[in-house]
């Protein structure tokens, strides 16, 4: 009896994918990069008439901003860093030996000032900082990335290297409330529109550790994580396709971001993986995009 096939197994078959050997990281073809650019755009439309700030950053971060950030307290676990080869002629000549010989040939690698960016909007808040405080309306910022997290799984939803699209606000906390409940709505509409099972539930971050635990309960006590799940492997566990995060005035004083009235800045980011909406996508509708139903052409294709 044959095993039905796995739905990474099938995205590769379709052509969908291209598997480079590592878990989690998979080149994409034209037809898969037409469908996230059509998400992409959708999300950008359900903006409406928000006047956004476009900025895009690289998918490497500065370290010092990064270490600053507080990624490293909560999940130490995920983060990636650039190394390079900082030796000698000589060490050069051991790193080729050692590599011919298929043995650890990474002595000579140093952090590099680069770390891989774990979310779209890490790199923004110290940029904002240092133009001021705030304007009276606040800002809101529109920032999209590849993004990388160690966690490596055959899920082709759960990449190493992703894309995330963000929104993101501050301000006072009813400035940055009210932009994530209007996302709430928002985020359910898209999904709606793509014709995709879903639900909203509160959620928390994987915190790293003993303290981890604490932190997560922690982040749900006070309602500070929503994710639009949809299904894709399972009913009982769907997948993450949106994220909607109040970090109260964490970056506000990590970065001493200050509203126009003097006070700590809180903030708040919604944020779509690209890759994920598009792999439920082609899990619900089929493996051909243009075979999809007619509600779905329309709400990505026009
Ligand atoms: P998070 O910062 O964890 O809330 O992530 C924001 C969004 O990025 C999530 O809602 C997912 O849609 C997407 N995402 C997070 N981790 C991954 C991953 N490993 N692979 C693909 N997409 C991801
Ligand atoms: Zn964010």
């Amino acid at each position: 009896m044959s095993e039905t096939p796995s739905l990474l197994r099938l995205l590769i078959d379709a052509g969908l994918f291209i598997d480079t050997g590592a878990p989690g990281l998979y080149g994409r073809s034209g037809a898969f990069e037409d469908v996230i650019d059509r998400i992409d755009a959708a999300f950008v439309r359900a903006a409406g008439d928000d006047v956004t700030e476009v900025v895009r950053f690289p998918p490497g971060m500065n370290r010092g901003v990064f270490e600053k950030s507080g990624y490293l307290k909560s999940f130490p676990q995920l983060a990636g860093t650039v190394h390079a080869f900082c030796g000698a002629h000589g060490d050069h000549m051991e790193l080729l030996e050692h590599l011919a010989a298929g043995e650890d040939w990474m002595g000579k690698q140093e952090p590099t000032e680069v770390v891989l960016t774990p979310a779209a909007c890490y790199p923004l808040y110290p940029v904002v900082a240092a133009r001021g405080p705030l304007a009276p309306e606040g800002g809101l910022f529109d920032l999209q990335s590849y993004c990388f997290r160690h966690e490596p799984s055959e899920d082709p939803a759960r990449m190493q290297m992703f894309r995330m699209h963000e929104m993101v606000r501050l301000g006072d906390p009813d400035q940055v409330l009210a932009f994530r409940a209007q996302w709430l709505e928002r985020g359910q509409a898209l999904v709606a529109s793509l014709e995709l099972p879903f639900s909203l539930d509160l959620a928390n971050d994987p915190f790293f550790g003993r303290g981890g635990k604490l932190m997560a309960a922690g982040q749900r006590a006070q309602q500070l994580k929503f994710e639009l799940l949809v299904p894709i492997h399972s009913e009982e566990h769907p997948t993450a396709c949106f994220s909607f995060n109040y970090h109260q005035d964490h970056f506000g004083l990590t970065w001493d971001l200050k509203t126009a009235a003097g006070e700590v800045a809180h903030t708040a980011c919604v944020g779509i993986g690209l890759e994920r909406v598009a792999i439920a996508l082609f899990n619900q509708h089929g493996l051909t995009s243009a075979d999809w139903p007619p509600g779905v052409r329309k709400a990505l294709w026009g």
